[in-house]
């Protein structure tokens, strides 16, 4: 241990550090360890608490349990759902690897819910069809009653301590290490418990920190998902790709956020607007209820913008799942159930439960290949990659949700890309290579930002600028958007960014300081939310979560390409594009089939 002013520094050397103990993270560090790389695994959380735990409805395989399927049908229904902005190479790697994913979870031990014959049950969702969208809704989404996220987080938990993965808990990563030549070289984390400094120096880097949803007024993610990873990567000079994609879910619950699964329609629920109408046959009469994300979320906006919302205020839809069997409410949706009954006072079985359209997801975050490497595009190279980082999850953008994640598409892209890293690092890292050597310089930068915030003596305290963020985002890069809002929101957040140098932190001790994490957060949120609102007024056109009135239709010519954003230290953002990969890894894929068409469901 060395000391370095007021702090205590400790050095640490592995093959691999991995930022995140989500589903990404964890299935990224128990491939590691099994193949005998020295892992570390840092968590600003206890492992089984990340967000992941929280994921209800279920994971996306096609395997074919209860009627026909293929992971061709698989790929189409994302390439559609992400309206043609994903990477084919990607959603390929994705749909095929899907089955073999889920079939090694079910082996690591995960309880996943049964059909008669003892099958992984499997049950429809949103935008995943039969037959190339032509058929009706298909049953894909394999489940663990509505509590899959919790059953998969302690199984690779499990699985990660019996490879004996090294875990690093309520350690709080607060930068990238970089080689002068821009090489990953590890991470530092502040141990919250005791207040050292640690510095994990390792051959290969994954960042598996989940989303910013945050950075919103309303979201069903948890208070932790904060964007540390596209913080710590717009402080390195590196890229984010596609930030103005912003998922809504349809059915928060109204007034908590909490979310009720869309494994609830899958089951059979459906939407009804103040007329008692199922609005959704209206506007996708071959999905209906179960037509994507954005489409429902815009739909349920449009009832209540036109006077059709319930409530004294009708402000919002309601869902009812009255008309279902308790007994298979009990049985495949009991988590719900209680939510419903907790957070609106509803007794599903018998009344509606009242939602409206929350922040869910986000579809951008750190560029990276089918692989987990991250990209940083040059004019020469639009692929090039930033050696020693990887990203998986949602803190990564692969790119196979595009402008629109389907649902159960996330907790498949958290296994298969938390696999394809593991076995990449397998192959690029060498066990007998040296560490790299800690670049003082890049230490010496993170410990002054880090110094700085402890001991800022504004006059904001974060919470108010916190909810000034939340509030700004909310209101100007909502469900639809126009060049009004856009801009209002731009000015707002550079505002906001600026007003960080008047921050006031009140606790100036390095143990147990929410305050000083809470700015840290703060400001990686504000590295997202930046880049989303400038993304999103540069792009002039309508796709998937983007939904401009201004620019009602897609554009392929102009934009079908993803979104670059670089941030500098002054808060302004740098647009560029990068091109969507078009080629698909094999013959296997029928070209004509994926081609960019009309969506609709
Ligand atoms: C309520 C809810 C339900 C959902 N249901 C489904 C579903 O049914 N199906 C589906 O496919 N998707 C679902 N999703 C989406 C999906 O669950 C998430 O996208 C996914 O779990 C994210 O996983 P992750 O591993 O990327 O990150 P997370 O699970 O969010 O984990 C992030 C990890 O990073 C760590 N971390 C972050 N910052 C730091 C830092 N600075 N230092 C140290 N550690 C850090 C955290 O401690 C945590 O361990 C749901 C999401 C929500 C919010």
């Amino acid at each position: 241990m060395a000391n370095k002013g007021d702090y205590k520094i400790v050095d640490h050397e592995f093959d691999v550090v991995v930022v995140g103990a989500g589903g990404a993270g964890l299935r990224a560090t128990l491939g590691m360890a099994e193949q005998g790389l020295r892992t570390a695994c840092i968590s600003k959380v206890f492992p089984t608490r990340s967000h992941t735990v929280a994921a209800q409805g279920g994971i996306a395989a096609s395997l074919g349990n209860m009627g026909p399927d293929s992971w061709q049908w698989h790929m189409y229904d994302t390439v559609k759902g992400s309206d043609w902005l994903g990477d084919n190479d990607a959603m390929e790697y994705l749909a095929r690897e899907a089955p073999k994913a889920v079939y090694e979870l079910e082996h690591y031990g995960v309880p996943f819910s049964r059909t008669e014959e003892g099958k992984i049950y499997q049950r429809p969702f949103g935008g995943h069809m039969q037959n190339y969208g032509e058929g009706p809704p298909v049953q894909r989404t394999c489940a663990a009653a509505d509590r899959t996220g919790h059953a998969i987080l302690h199984t690779l938990y499990g699985q990660s301590l019996r490879n004996n993965a090294q875990f690093f808990i309520e350690y709080f990563a607060t930068d990238l290490l970089m080689s002068e030549d821009g090489q990953c070289q590890g991470v530092i984390a502040w141990k919250l418990d005791d207040g050292t400094i640690h510095r994990f120096r390792a051959k290969q880097t994954v960042l598996a920190t989940g989303g910013y949803g945050r950075a919103y007024f309303s979201a069903t993610s948890a208070h932790t998902c904060t964007g540390d990873g596209g913080g710590m990567v717009a402080r390195a000079g590196l890229p984010l790709q596609d930030m103005e994609f912003v998922q809504f879910h349809p059915t928060g619950i109204y007034g908590a956020g909490v979310l009720i699964t869309e494994g609830a329609r899958g089951e059979g629920g459906y939407l009804t607007n103040s007329e008692g109408e199922r609005f959704m046959e209206r506007y996708a009469p071959n999905a209906k209820d179960l037509a994507s994300r954005d489409v429902v979320s815009r739909c349920m906006t449009m009832e209540i913008r036109e006077g059709r919302g319930v409530g004294p205020n009708k402000d919002h839809i309601f869902l009812h799942l009255d008309h279902l069997d308790p007994d298979v409410l009990a049985e495949r949706l009991p988590g719900i159930t209680e939510s419903a009954k907790v957070f609106a006072g509803v007794d599903l079985t018998r009344e509606p439960i009242p939602v409206i359209p929350t922040v869910h997801y986000n579809m951008g975050g750190v560029p990276t290949n089918y692989w987990g490497e991250v990209l940083n595009p040059t004019a020469d190279d639009p692929d090039a990659i930033v050696p020693g980082l990887m990203a998986v999850g949602e803190a990564g953008c692969a790119s196979v949700h595009g402008a629109n994640r389907l649902g159960s598409n996330s907790l498949i892209d958290l296994v298969v890309f938390g696999r394809a890293a593991a076995i990449r690092a397998g192959k690029v890292v060498d066990k007998e290579a040296a560490v790299p050597d800690v670049n003082e310089a890049s230490f010496e930068k993170s410990m002054d930002r880090f110094d700085r915030l402890r001991n800022a003596n504004g006059s904001t305290p974060t919470a108010e600028l916190r909810n000034k963020m939340q509030r700004a985002m909310q209101e100007d890069a909502a469900v639809f958007r126009t060049e009004e809002t856009l801009q209002s929101g731009v000015k707002r957040m550079t505002e906001i960014w600026g007003e960080m140098a008047d921050v006031k932190v009140h606790d100036r001790s390095m143990i147990w300081n929410t305050d000083l994490v809470e700015t840290l957060e703060l400001e990686n949120l504000m590295a997202n939310a930046i880049t989303t609102v400038v993304s999103a007024e540069a792009r002039k056109e309508s796709r998937g979560a983007h939904a401009r009135e201004d620019y009602p239709d897609r554009d392929d010519e102009n934009w079908r390409q993803h979104s670059i954003s670089r941030l500098s230290p002054d808060g302004k953002v740098d647009l560029s594009m990068r091109a969507v990969h078009v080629d698909p890894l094999s013959e296997d894929v029928d070209l004509a089939k994926i081609a960019p068409k009309a969506r609709v469901y």
